[in-house]
């Protein structure tokens, strides 16, 4: 109602209604699906990519981002000039946030796990890194040297051995990426970066595109990571199968789940921070309290309008993809956050540790007033790199063994096959395939 402060924030009230978790998830705001709408746009440019490789991004890159092109890899000599020319300031933050990011990514390292099943048999699961993976850093509405952090860190604490790296490339800087994303890339040990943008970048990674006059190949990679906008995420969704992808990591999401105890202050600015990425960013407060969500609302009416995005913010918030929920108490805030599966999830209750373990569905938790979801982005120790549109319901945000995989290794002895070949000749006689069965009794014959 515009009777309310900060009427563009709409109002869903839950309270009185008893809803299934499928109700619950229904009535949650989110966006249209965009990336129905992208889907067309996407597949075009895809196809445009593996039918005219360099030719097509270099069309691309004039069409989206107003730079002309010969070919996109960024000379190694711009790298260190970016690194030499960084803010010092910018440089000390990036290096704190790799340091932290490594910390955590380190401990990820999963443990080969062997099983004696029986005497002389041995099945061991064997944690190895993919090859080669191709790392996507945001770069149009704002530009994300901490997702290149956010890529590197995990990749490179896997072990894969080829890491590279595109983001768009940018007028003002003649054509290359923001020179604080190649500096990052620089601090890294990063030397493999496209100036390549968008769904153009995606497919360039999963197809591969062959040596031209204008330079060298661009090689097909195992795993696609990283986060971007509705065509990024639309082009992940449809190379996924030819390469592997992380989550679907597209327009960034926080709900704030805040009882009476929390500062509207607090939870204002942090709404704000994450519109502030995106017109189709969501923000969606959660609360049992109404007095909170006036006091929110009130303190959004004096934030949003001093904020440097503002026009941005104020789209976000006023967009069907952000609300205030008003629920009658804590169990049921606790189920519609379950229900929604927000990629940030924010708890500021007065026993926000425990509210925060009742959590099963989001992407990453902000326990307690000091753990913003700006904390996060850079310098947490953890990713910023998560699942939106509800995907955290089945997929994680990046981590080590998204760049690995899992492989099974069975050793059994001579002994050990003939204790159990029985069993395998009678399962193979049930499915009709007796060669199985063959290969097994041959070992024996004689
Ligand atoms: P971006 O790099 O994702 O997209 C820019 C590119 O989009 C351009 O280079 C262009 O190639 C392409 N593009 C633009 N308009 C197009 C059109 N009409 N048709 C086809 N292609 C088009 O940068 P961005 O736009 O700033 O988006 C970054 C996104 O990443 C934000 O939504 C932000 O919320 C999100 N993000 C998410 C996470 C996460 O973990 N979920 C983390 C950081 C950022």
């Amino acid at each position: 109602p515009s009777d309310l402060p900060f009427s563009a924030l709409r109002t869903i009230d839950l309270r009185g209604r008893e809803l299934s978790p499928a109700e619950l998830k229904a009535a949650m705001p989110r966006a249209e699906t965009t990336t129905d709408v992208a889907a067309d746009i996407v597949t075009a440019i895809i196809d445009d990519v593996r039918a005219r490789g360099f030719g097509a991004l270099a069309e691309l890159a004039s069409k989206f981002d107003g730079v002309e092109q010969v070919h996109p890899l960024v000379p190694r000599q711009a790298l260190r000039d970016a690194l030499d020319g960084l803010d010092p300031e910018v440089r000390a933050g990036l290096e704190e946030s790799i340091r932290r990011a490594r910390l955590f990514a380190q401990a990820q390292r999963p443990d080969d796990v062997g099983v004696g099943i029986a005497d002389g048999a041995t099945v061991t699961q064997r944690w190895v890194p993919v090859r080669r993976v191709g790392l996507y850093v945001p770069g149009g509405l704002a530009v994300y040297p901490s997702s290149v952090v956010m890529n590197v860190v995990p990749a490179q604490a896997a072990g894969v051995a080829s890491l590279a790296l595109a983001s768009p490339p940018q007028k003002e800087f003649g054509g290359l990426p923001h020179p604080t994303i190649l500096a990052a890339a620089e601090l890294l040990g990063i030397d493999e970066v496209y100036a390549v943008g968008g769904a153009q970048a995606i497919a360039a990674f999963a197809y591969g595109i062959p040596a031209s006059a204008g330079g060298p190949a661009l090689e097909p990679v195992d795993v696609v990571t990283g986060p971007g906008n509705v065509f990024v995420a639309t082009a992940k969704r449809l190379v996924k199968g030819v390469v592997g992808i992380d989550a679907e990591a597209g327009p960034t999401e926080i709900a704030v789940l805040a009882d009476s105890s929390a500062d509207p202050k607090l939870v204002a600015a942090d709404l704000i921070s994450q519109a502030e990425h995106d017109p189709n960013a969501a923000s969606v407060l959660v609360t049992d309290s109404p007095e909170l969500a006036v006091a929110v609302r009130a303190e959004l009416d004096v934030q949003v309008p001093a904020t440097k995005h503002s026009e941005r913010v104020r789209t976000a918030l006023s967009g069907q993809q952000s609300a205030v929920v008003l629920v009658d108490n804590l169990d049921a805030g606790i189920a519609v956050c379950n229900a929604y599966g927000a990629e940030h999830l924010e708890v500021q209750t007065s026993d926000a540790p425990a509210a925060a373990a009742r959590i099963s569905n989001a992407g990453a938790i902000f326990v307690g007033s000091y753990s913003p979801v700006s904390l996060g982005d850079y310098c947490s120790g953890s990713n910023h790199v998560l699942p939106t549109a509800g995907t955290a319901a089945f997929s994680s945000g990046l981590n080590v063994t998204t760049f690995m995989r899992a492989i099974q290794v069975i050793d059994y002895s001579r002994e050990a096959l003939r204790e159990v070949s029985g069993h395998v000749v009678a399962l193979s006689r049930a499915e009709d395939l007796p060669a199985h069965g063959e290969a097994v009794s041959i070992r024996f014959a004689g």
